[in-house]
């Protein structure tokens, strides 16, 4: 199955520590798009957010209205 983050060939669970993503990083980057998705922060310390929030901010702005 295709990694949800790169979209490159990951192997199945019983091989890989992170499926269904490819990599740990990949994991590592879903995660972070989830609570950032959920808690609206943007980059409370300055190191996350890189245009990433953008989108999650327009789709809920548009079901509230
Ligand atoms: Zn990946």
């Amino acid at each position: 199955m295709p990694c949800p983050i790169c979209s490159r060939p990951a192997l199945p669970r019983t091989q890989n520590d992170a499926a269904p993503f490819c990599s740990p990083r990949c994991k590592q980057i879903d995660l972070g798009n989830w609570l950032s998705n959920r808690y609206s922060v943007p980059g409370v310390d300055g190191s996350a957010g890189e245009g990433v929030d953008d989108g999650y901010v327009n789709i809920d702005r548009e079901e509230g209205a």
